[in-house]
Formats: structure tokens, C-alpha cells, sequence
């Protein structure tokens, strides 16, 4: 092996819900240099990267090729050459349509190193969220894959379909959508029964996720008539019945609900993952980065020395301890009084081992760190110094998935955690999408979010989504 080369990881991201990619997934993303993904691999991955991690956007739209094969093979071969770790992402599993195979073929002739990182595929997921056990011991004993796409080298087999016992007994059908009703024909003159239950789910795994349901006689129309589109699967069998009382997927409070979760840290949104888990489309943004202070080791000395510690912010907390641990301090160290805004930064102080109490307006003299924008809404006295820990950034990596999700789902409703959010929201929102902000419902936690989002020009609360806010279960639950 010349290990001057790089490394390509061909990784599975799964159907949709980011919840299905496989933890050595994850250690690829981590490890990630270049990232070259597909439209139906869910972009949200991308947050697992490092910092420096370029992104390529390899996108298929149907009929609109935006990167071509070729290019995409020799992308790979050309940043794996540099010595790049390189993560070739693709929707569902990458050995399933997914063309892996002329892609690894392609870096062997130039004796990379790679790996095949298996995914979901997305008619097993589909099945899955929609209620059908692909197999049954009383329904369904072979489960059968196939393209429904007729592209030329493979019309053959489309057109003439094998003798209906070797058909199997589910079967299911990618990139179908267009050839649906070429799908139906072929199986009804081979003998399949016009009664023959069909399910076609469209997006499957996410919250915007759709399912309709008929037979092989009526689910063209269905389907016309409900205006599915790409991408969608086709799942044909009986094992499709038992959808009417195992679908459990779209019972979630949240299902179908669009909802942004409006950002102003570059921390997880814990909004996001909650609305997600409970049925919901759900999609934080902007995309923050937060780029660390170097603190020197005067200031550094302020900090051991101080009669007590405010903290905004968990991420400060993380920034103001790995350097203090490098200047050789450790948590005896410290202050006893160490202090926190919110609950978010009470966890991330808990997690380094400190119990800390709710900031309180004592007169004592304390330091209070937070990231640059929440330091300059404080209102600071004598004996009050700030020491921002970070600033917040817009992380321009994410413009193109932006651009996509923005104006590519018809959004609902935007969450504000708090009133800085309103303002990034309004500020980024103009980039992306042409729609006025306003036309948007939205939901804020605490009375004075709320306020000041009316005061910005927000006019509608979600009901739904603001009593959710409101009983805190969520809070629990994250
Ligand atoms: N490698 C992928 C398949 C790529 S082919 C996998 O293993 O799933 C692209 C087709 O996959 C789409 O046309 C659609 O039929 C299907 N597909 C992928 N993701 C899907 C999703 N979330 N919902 C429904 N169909 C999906």
C-alpha cells in the first residue's frame, strides 16, 4: 500500500432519518477531509465532520445530472491522490443502485485503499416505517429488489418479466415513480391479481414522509392524484395489508408537521432532534460554527483567580477548559462559585463534573464567558469582566443544502429558543428562499421570545407546536 495516498470510504448514509446511518458511518464522516454526497443522502449528516471537511454536492436530480459519473469517479481519484481521506456518501446503501461498483473500480486502478461502509437500504427502511414487514410467515416468504427505471441496459429485463412464480412474493421497486404504470401492466399480464396490494411511500424515514395505498388495478391513479414524486418506492405484495394495523410511523404527534428550528449557537439543536424523534420534518438553521478564542495566560490567570464564574454557553464551557487544561489547570483550580444562564450550560458544566447555580445578580465580582454576541447584549459593571470564549459564525459549507431545503419543502412554522435567533433567522432566511419570513407560523420558548418575534413581524403561533414548547416534556425528554 503507498500510504502517501489517500482513502476513499464509500459509507451508506441511510434511508433518510439520520438516526439510520451505522456508527462506523459516523467514524468515517469524523475522519472525513472531502465529502462527496448525493441528494438522497440526508445533508444533515455533513454536521458530524470536522471544522475543515469540504463538501462536494454530487446531486441527481431526475433528468438533471448535476455531476456526471465520470466526474464524480475522477473527483474521487484525483482528492484521494492529494492523501485526502475522502467519504463518497450515498443515499441508502451504497451497493444498492448506488453504483459503488463503478466508483470503487474506478480508485482501484489507481491501487487506493477503500472501504465499503454498508447502509439502510431504502426499501427496507420504507417498508419498515410504513408497517410492512417485507416478509411474513403467512404472507410473504421471498422479498425481491428492482429498479423500475427503464434506462436502456436494463429495459430488457423490465419488459420481460420472469413467469410469475419466480417473481417473488414482495416485491420492491426503485426509481418507480415514472414507471409506475408500465410496473402494473407487466405484473397483471403475468398473472399477478388486479387486487394485489401496492403501497408507494415517498421520502420515506422523514417527517415528510407520504404513503399512498391501492392495488395493482387503481394505485396509478392514486398516486397521480396525490402528486408523489421522486424519491419514492414501490412495495407490492400482501404483506402491504398489514399496514392498516402495524403503521406506527405516521401516528407520531409531529408526523408531516415542517417545522425550522431557528439557531443561534453552533451547538446541537436539541429542538431539532426532539421534533424529529415525534413524527416531524424538522431542519435547524442557519448552520453556526463557533471559532474558539485563544485566551492568554493572563487572561487565563484572571479566570483561577476569580471570585466567581458566570457561564453563557456550553460550548464556552468546553473552550475555556481545554485551554486551561493545556496551560496545566485543572478543576481544582477553579473558583467555587461557578454560575450558569441557562440549563443547556448547567448540562455541559455537569458533564466536566462541576454542579453549578443559576446566575444571580451578586454584587461580587465575577467573569462572565459566552460567546461574543451574548456578551455584548450583557450589561456589564465594575465588577462584572467579560471574556468571550468564542464568536459565532455562519458556516458557508452549508449554502447549498441550505439553498435545497429551504426552498425545496413548503416550511410551516419556525421555532425561536430564544430572541438572537430571531434576528440570525431573518438576517440568513433572506439568502436562501424569496418567500416572505412572515408568511411562516412560529412557536418561542418563553413569553419574551414570543414578543419579540410579534415585534419583528412574525404574526401566527403555531398552537400545536407552542403548547408542545410550553408543557416542557421536551425538555425531559432531550
Ligand atoms: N442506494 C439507494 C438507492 C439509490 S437509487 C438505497 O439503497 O436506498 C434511488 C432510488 O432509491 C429512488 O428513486 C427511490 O426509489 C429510492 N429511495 C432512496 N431514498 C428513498 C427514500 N427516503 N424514500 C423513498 N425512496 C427512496
Amino acid at each position: 500500500m503507498n500510504t502517501n495516498k489517500g482513502y476513499v470510504a464509500f459509507v451508506g448514509a441511510g434511508p433518510g432519518d439520520i438516526g439510520l446511518i451505522t456508527n462506523k458511518g459516523i467514524e468515517c464522516l469524523k475522519k472525513a477531509d472531502v465529502v462527496l454526497y448525493d441528494r438522497l443522502a440526508n445533508p444533515r449528516l455533513l454536521r458530524f465532520t470536522s471544522k475543515d471537511c469540504t463538501f462536494i454536492y454530487c446531486g441527481k436530480l431526475p433528468n438533471n445530472h448535476i455531476m456526471r459519473q465520470e466526474k464524480i469517479n475522477e473527483t474521487l481519484v484525483e482528492e484521494a491522490l492529494k492523501g485526502k481521506y475522502v467519504v463518497r456518501l450515498k443515499g441508502g446503501d451504497p451497493s444498492v443502485f448506488g453504483r459503488v461498483g463503478e466508483e470503487a473500480e474506478a480508485i482501484t486502478k489507481y491501487d487506493i485503499s477503500f472501504e465499503i461502509v454498508p447502509g439502510v437500504t431504502s426499501s427496507i427502511a420504507a417498508s419498515a416505517y410504513a408497517g410492512i414487514p417485507v416478509t411474513h410467515r403467512d404472507y410473504s416468504t421471498s422479498f425481491t429488489i428492482r429498479t423500475g427505471h427503464a434506462c436502456k441496459k436494463n429495459e430488457a429485463a423490465i419488459h420481460h418479466e420472469p413467469k410469475q412464480e419466480a417473481i417473488g412474493d414482495t416485491i420492491a421497486y426503485y426509481m418507480g415513480v415514472k414507471g409506475l404504470p408500465g410496473i402494473c401492466e407487466n405484473l397483471l399480464a403475468q398473472g399477478k391479481s388486479s387486487d394485489t396490494k401496492v403501497a408507494v411511500i415517498e421520502w420515506a424515514t422523514l417527517g415528510k414522509q407520504r404513503v399512498v395505498e391501492g392495488t395493482l388495478k387503481t394505485i396509478v391513479e392514486m398516486v397521480k392524484e396525490a402528486e408523489l414524486g421522486n424519491p419514492a418506492l414501490t412495495i407490492i405484495g400482501d404483506v402491504v395489508q398489514l399496514r392498516s394495523s402495524i403503521a406506527w410511523f405516521e401516528k407520531k404527534a409531529f408526523y408531516q408537521r415542517k417545522l425550522l428550528i431557528a439557531k443561534s449557537s453552533s451547538e446541537e439543536s436539541l429542538l431539532e432532534r426532539y421534533f424529529s424523534k415525534n413524527g416531524a420534518e424538522a431542519y435547524a438553521f442557519p448552520t453556526l460554527k463557533a471559532i474558539a478564542h485563544s485566551y492568554t495566560t493572563e487572561e487565563l490567570q484572571l479566570i483561577v483567580n476569580a471570585e466567581r464564574l458566570i457561564f453563557a454557553s456550553a460550548e464556552g464551557v468546553e473552550f475555556v477548559f481545554s485551554q486551561l487544561f493545556k496551560a496545566d489547570y485543572d478543576l481544582r483550580d477553579l473558583p467555587r462559585q461557578i454560575e450558569h444562564l441557562s440549563d443547556k450550560t448547567r448540562k455541559g458544566l455537569e458533564k466536566r463534573g462541576i454542579r453549578s447555580i443559576k446566575a444571580s445578580y451578586d454584587k461580587r465580582s465575577a467573569i462572565f464567558i459566552g460567546n461574543e454576541r451574548t456578551i455584548e447584549k450583557q450589561i456589564f459593571s465594575d465588577n462584572l469582566l467579560a471574556l468571550p470564549s468564542h464568536t459565532i459564525q455562519i458556516d458557508e459549507r452549508f449554502h447549498e443544502v441550505n439553498k435545497r431545503l429551504l426552498t425545496e419543502d413548503c416550511w410551516e412554522t419556525v421555532i425561536f429558543p430564544n430572541k438572537q435567533s430571531v434576528d440570525l433567522f431573518l438576517q440568513e432566511w433572506r439568502k436562501f428562499s424569496e418567500r416572505n419570513p412572515m408568511e411562516l407560523s412560529f412557536a418561542a420558548i418563553g413569553q419574551s421570545v414570543k414578543e419579540y418575534a410579534a415585534k419583528q413581524g412574525f404574526k401566527h403561533i403555531d398552537e400545536q407546536v407552542q403548547q408542545e414548547l410550553d408543557n416542557q416534556d421536551w425538555k425531559r425528554e432531550c
